[in-house]
């Protein structure tokens, strides 16, 4: 889908809608700079901003030192796009709740749920890497580092870690 090129309304203030140019993603988005600092996602847009490792300087700088006006985010918003009611959807484990219009797949963020649904993105990317870091202690590298000394099975010695880990813990 094209970037619209019209200017958009907010759906959850009424103001008029800036666009700011993404390079990383090459897309434009909407957002609402004069009103509730909300933001509006093109179908597909939204994927390409809501990982954290996927940068939205740009969008961070737009709304830097800018004071917004709050707005209900109970509210049942209109598409701009479509002129449909949206409904409101849970947006990953950051337990935000966007809208989205299921003609045409846009998705409205009010203020700051972006950065929400990027942290818990963080959060869960942090888990990953120490599940990993865990694997990798107790992988074959695991023989690098106490050479040819009884090896024990993986198993018995992530065992083991956590055994200690939990005697510790419940010793303290
Ligand atoms: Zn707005
Ligand atoms: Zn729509």
């Amino acid at each position: 889908m094209s970037d619209n090129k019209e200017v958009i309304t907010c759906p959850a203030c009424g103001n008029y809608m800036q666009k700011i140019f993404m390079p990383e993603a090459g897309v434009n988005i909407d957002i609402c700079l004069e009103g509730c600092g909300g933001i509006l996602f093109d179908n597909r847009e939204f994927q390409k901003f809501d990982e954290p490792h996927e940068k939205i300087d740009e969008i961070l700088e737009a709304i830097k030192d800018k004071t917004f006006i709050k707005v209900d985010e109970s509210e049942t918003r209109t598409c701009p796009l479509c002129n449909v009611p949206m409904v409101k959807m849970g947006a990953g484990s950051a337990g935000v709740q966007i809208d989205v219009c299921n003609v045409c797949g846009a998705k409205f963020l009010d203020n700051g749920e972006l950065q929400k649904i990027r942290t818990a993105g963080e959060a869960g990317e942090e888990t990953d890497r120490l599940d990993s870091l865990m694997n990798s202690l107790y992988a074959d590298n695991l023989k690098d580092v106490i050479g040819n000394r009884q090896v024990p099975s993986k198993t018995s010695s992530r065992r083991k870690f956590f055994e200690d880990l939990v005697y510790k813990l419940i010793t303290k």
